[in-house]
């Protein structure tokens, strides 16, 4: 990965950007699009759109999401401390003891998420698990007067993680989920523009996933496309107490490639071709099963209109929806090269009725 592409990757997972508050992190993808696409926009919902070779056919949507969890302020107490409530899929144990970015009108305001101190702990406070209505946020104001001068109601914010790199080529950050998708589709186009692609490619950021695959549903409406592959992040199993899960998920490993999932969700053809492409490339794959919907945008584009061809491509990720997100860059690339390679082989003529 070249020092622009990872500093593009970094910029990505540094944007404090939760569902329903996207803006900086647009304005990073979009950036970055503007180098190579030939049209660039946000659509009223707040999806942004690259698309590379207008009038091509057939029409291939590239989905990965660019919210990321995080929590709204909901209420804000005599004290001075903030109450909220989760924008996502929170574990509150993960929560507390966290220090928060609070997006402003007025720019970041920084505070953490308090907890009550283990000698302060009763045995059985001890043994209580946390939800999310316990938590509260600590910005040093010292009343409500003096809190309501820095934040609002409905301020969202984020753990303050930012990117940053490993051993062995692994990176750690919070909002791998899914930055990671938003990048590779984007890095997929810029790689299709020089492909001479049959297709017309629109590479889409999405917003509002974490919350119920909102942007991708009203994106696929707007777009209208023949065939739509979702770029996200899924569980990595190599690491330990995973217990029964990896029955489920079978062994997936960092650094061992993109993800295929197989299932209901997933145009039959279509993912015979990305597993084809990956053999004539060299590129490792592995196998999932997910005999429902996806919990991923892949989800909304395939019941989009009348049906679209779908397919997912995952990144393999450890710790989702903690602010230690764990990723292998080398997984980006393939990924990247995976999903440019088999779109560059797609023509008006290639057939996806499933049978
Ligand atoms: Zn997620």
């Amino acid at each position: 990965m070249t020092k622009q592409t990872k500093q593009f990757l970094a910029d990505l997972i540094n944007s404090i950007s939760p569902s329903g508050y996207e803006a900086p992190v647009a304005k990073v993808w979009k950036a970055e699009a503007e180098k190579f696409a030939s049209k660039v926009w946000t659509d009223t919902h707040g999806n942004s759109h690259a698309i590379v070779n207008p009038g091509g056919s057939p029409r291939v949507m590239l989905a990965g999401h660019y919210d990321e969890i995080g929590f709204q302020i909901s209420y804000i107490d005599d004290k001075g401390f903030l109450w909220i409530q989760a924008l996502g899929g929170w574990d509150p144990q993960i929560a507390q003891g966290q220090r928060v970015q609070i997006m402003t009108k007025k720019g970041v305001v920084r505070g953490v998420i308090g907890k009550v101190a283990i000698h302060m702990q009763t045995p059985e406070q001890r043994k209580k698990v946390s939800e999310v209505k316990d938590l509260w946020v600590d910005i040093g104001a010292k009343d409500k007067r003096a809190a309501e001068k820095m934040v609002e109601i409905g301020d969202p914010l984020v753990v303050a993680y930012g990117f940053e790199e490993l051993a062995n080529g692994l990176a750690v950050g919070r909002a791998f989920d899914d930055r990671a998708g938003a990048f590779v589709v984007l890095e997929a186009a810029k790689q299709l523009a020089k492909l001479s692609p049959n297709a017309e490619i629109h590479a889409v950021a999405t917003v509002q996933e974490e919350i119920g695959l909102r942007g991708a549903t009203t994106a696929a409406y707007g777009i209208d496309p023949d065939i739509g592959i979702a770029v996200d992040v899924t569980f990595a199993t190599d690491h330990p107490n995973m217990g029964d899960a990896i029955k489920r998920e079978n062994l997936i490993e960092l650094g061992k490639g993109p993800v295929l999932t197989r299932g209901p969700n997933i145009n039959s053809k279509l993912f015979d071709l990305l597993v084809k492409t990956a053999k004539t490339e060299k590129i490792p794959v592995q196998i999932n099963a997910e005999p429902r919907g996806t919990g991923t945008d892949a989800n909304a584009i395939q019941l989009n209109r009348a049906g679209v061809v779908s397919g997912l491509v995952s990144i393999p990720l450890r710790y989702m929806h903690s602010p230690c997100e764990l990723i292998s860059l080398k997984d980006l690339e393939q990924c990247t090269k995976l999903l440019a390679k088999t779109v560059a082989k797609i023509t008006p003529r290639t057939n996806f009725v499933p049978f």
